[in-house]
């Protein structure tokens, strides 16, 4: 299978290139992406062939299908990091909390957040493929809070690999920016960043794009790769959960083989719902996705609108930070798949020079034959997290965003998946305090939910309180480069 580029070629880089490459090296052309030029086909056989498949020998089968270039056994270890989940017979459980809804929940890896899903195999074939090819990659990663500690864990100790992590000061939670800066590893290297996330990730996109930068690198033997969700190497891991709800729908007899269910997806890079998107496409029987934001809503005028407009809007900062995003990295992906690489290529542009792009009706026709949108704002969600808290259901601030896309989106009564993209853990202020709690910090807030929800708060985010800080530096964004050389 290879892999084609989102905004065309440009001549120099190879038109096609196989998975090892595209997640290698996932620049492509014009800074374009790397997207599949085909995807294996979902179809009826294939659900009714993995209906007592585990995760990992339905993720196998898939990948195989996928035919990338990974040899089996490799493919075959890296699914084997599931076994550090929770139940590792069930790393994605799925809970009912209305007769028509679920909730999978897809953070019962290391650093509770859906990011682990992806980035433990990911994170295990990169490091084998450096190992195999005897190259050094330094990944740079700029998160906003929930892609750092995933990448910081998957990447610690691994040979051929160095991590940069950049992460905006402020703009995380306290518990993500204690998984980050307590990483003690000598491939590891946080940076707090003033500014915010789109500042943090203009950043690092200015660095790899620098040639000045790729040269100074190189004269240290060093190549460049990345482990946000412009990696189609985690995008491929996140087509998997979603045939896995599917099937465990239909092993819960809530649905029989063919029948279509709405999938609600909290969104910010679109990473989780292009997986969702690439799913419905192979042919799983899915209605629509139902995309939900908070305030920070550019998607929602996206897919309502056809409008992406920059121009009118600056990020704002909320109870679900890991969605505060106003440039969305995935889209173009989306963008390709639709109208192709002359089209999207002309798209990216305009957003490049004049901050915005508007799509025609029919463009925008097509775009909502797949999603639906609304958004949330900080007192809806709080307000939604206390209603399911008394039913018993505790869900951190960014999955509660999904509550009224479910409510509001939906155009049948069908069954519903609500991907729940974070451990309340990692969240517990906004959460102790929508459930009437007056906590003073995390560590207080942890307790107070714990003790009255008879919830177990992990040891993996427990243990952090206790443990050394080891990366205090905290720059501006020029200062960025300077301080990577001298880790490097
Ligand atoms: C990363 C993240 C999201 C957004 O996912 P995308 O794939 O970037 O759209 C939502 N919620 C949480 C908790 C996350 O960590």
């Amino acid at each position: 299978m290879k892999f084609i580029e989102t905004r065309g070629n440009d001549g120099k880089k190879d038109s096609s290139v196989e998975f090892s490459q595209a997640i290698l090296s996932p620049s492509a052309s014009f800074g374009g992406l790397y997207v599949p030029q085909t995807l294996p086909s979902l179809d009826s056989d294939f659900l009714d062939k993995h209906i007592n498949s585990s995760y990992k020998e339905l993720a196998l089968d898939f990948l195989v299908q996928f035919g990338i270039d990974i040899e089996k056994e490799t493919i075959k270890e890296a699914l084997n990091r599931y076994d550090a989940f929770d139940d590792s017979s069930n790393p994605v459980p799925l809970s009912k909390i209305e007769d028509d809804c679920f909730v999978s929940e897809l953070y019962h890896g290391p650093t509770r957040a859906f990011k682990d899903m992806a980035l433990q195999p990911f994170g295990y074939i990169l490091s084998k493929l450096a190992q195999k090819k005897n190259e050094n990659y330094l990944i740079m990663a700029a998160t906003s809070g929930d892609t750092g500690p995933a990448t910081l864990e998957t990447f610690k100790n691994q040979d051929n690999i160095k991590v940069v992590c950049l992460y905006p000061d402020g703009g995380t939670s306290d518990i993500q920016k204690l998984q980050m800066v307590t990483e003690n590893a000598k491939n590891l290297k946080v940076i707090g960043i003033e500014g915010n996330f789109d500042d943090t990730q203009n950043a690092l996109k200015e660095l790899l794009a620098s040639s000045d930068f790729k040269d100074e690198l190189e004269a240290k033997g060093i190549k460049l790769s990345a482990a946000n969700s412009v990696n189609f190497g985690r995008i491929i891991f996140q087509i998997i959960y979603h045939i896995y709800s599917y099937l465990e729908l239909i092993r819960k007899d809530e649905i029989k083989k063919g029948d279509k269910i709405y999938l609600t997806v909290p969104s910010g890079n679109f990473g989780n719902a292009l997986g969702a998107y690439y799913a419905k496409k192979a042919g799983l029987p899915i209605k629509k996705i139902l995309i939900s934001s908070n305030v920070n809503n550019i998607l929602t005028d996206w897919i309502n609108e056809g409008s992406y407009d920059l121009t009118t809007k600056t990020l704002i900062k909320t109870d679900s930070p890991a969605m505060d995003i106003l440039k969305s990295s995935n889209v173009e992906r989306i963008l390709f798949d639709k109208f192709g690489a002359t089209r999207t290529k002309e798209l990216m542009q305009n957003l490049e020079t004049n901050g915005k792009y508007q799509m025609n009706d029919d463009e925008i026709k097509s775009i909502q034959e797949d999603f639906s949108a609304s958004f949330s704002d900080d007192k809806e969600c709080s307000k939604t997290i206390t209603s399911y808290a008394k039913d018993g259901y505790i869900m951190d601030p960014h999955t509660a965003t999904c509550i009224k896309a479910y409510k509001t989106l939906r155009e049948e009564n069908l069954k519903t998946v609500i991907y729940s993209t974070a451990e309340w853990t990692k969240f517990s202020p906004v959460v102790a305090k929508a459930l009437g709690y007056d906590a003073k910090n995390d560590i207080e807030a942890l307790d107070i939910i714990s003790k009255n929800s008879n919830l177990k708060v992990p040891s993996l985010i427990r243990n952090l309180l206790d443990k050394d800080i080891i990366h205090k530096d905290v720059v501006q964004k020029e200062n960025i480069k300077h301080e990577m050389l001298k880790f490097l």
